[in-house]
């Protein structure tokens, strides 16, 4: 675990392969995305490094319902209590009403690169056992509820990835949490920089596409991507980069 403050009031935690982010006031904090189950205690202790208390938590926000975002969840609810909130239509994904992820045959496919396989190797590990876990008491995160946390996030639907994935933006420092709508790395992918995840994993290619371009217009001064480094950005950096596509 690395943890990276990346303005003001946000905390960038690298766990395995994924990344969450801690937003403090000062006195109470939202966490967005939860990482791998196999990274529930790094979550936990992550809290702790930036100085607080895990009862300081004022919710959860999720971008989507993969297991590598929601994995210390299901521990963070039975200890502390806190909403967790996500899109409307991720809701729906959150308590597994359907499942929108990379197939057994997508995984399968990945075995015949040494990339792939080293990818393969760890997301088992980091999911092992966990296979179903579910978020039952995800709800809609409503605009006035959002506003009330810590960072007073606004929600972005940003459907492709999965077709209800949201992103955050907090407005007043400029940070984009982009979860995986728009990252700047990954074990599958060869380069770095804003750029969309590998089509493997992504529900709807073109709606993908065409949500990472419209995020890069968003005021945004510091990208946190769902995986990958932290960016900070320079003017119409981030929309020229998806305008020009895949790198
Ligand atoms: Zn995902």
């Amino acid at each position: 675990m690395k943890i990276d403050q990346v303005s003001d009031s946000v905390y960038v935690v690298a766990g395995t392969n994924v990344n969450w982010a801690l937003v403090s006031d000062g006195t109470a904090v939202t966490v967005i995305d939860a990482g791998y189950p196999a990274d529930t205690s790094d979550v936990l202790d992550s809290v702790a490094q930036i100085g607080h208390q895990l009862t300081d938590i004022a919710a959860v926000l999720i971008t989507h319902a993969h297991l590598d975002h929601i994995g210390a969840i299901p521990t963070l609810v039975e200890r502390v209590g806190m909403p967790v909130y996500t899109g409307a239509e991720e809701v729906r994904h959150a308590k597994r009403e359907y499942l929108q992820q990379i197939t057994p045959a997508g995984m399968i496919k990945q075995l015949t690169t040494r990339r792939g396989r080293r990818w393969v190797a760890h997301t088992l590990g980091a999911i092992r056992g966990n296979i179903g876990m579910t978020i039952p008491t995800a709800t809609t995160g409503e605009p006035a509820v959002l506003a009330a946390l810590p960072g007073k996030l606004v929600a972005i639907p940003t459907p492709g990835h999965t077709t209800g994935h949201t992103a955050y933006l907090l407005p007043t420092e400029g940070v984009l949490f982009s979860g995986d709508a728009l990252v700047t790395g990954h074990p599958l992918l060869e380069h770095t920089g804003p750029q969309l995840l590998p089509t493997v994993f992504n529900h709807d290619e073109a709606r993908t596409r065409t949500t990472a371009v419209d995020l890069g217009n968003q005021p945004v001064r510091t990208l946190v991507p769902g995986h990958g480094l932290p960016m900070t950005v320079e003017g119409d950096q981030l929309a020229r980069a998806l305008r020009a596509g895949r790198p």
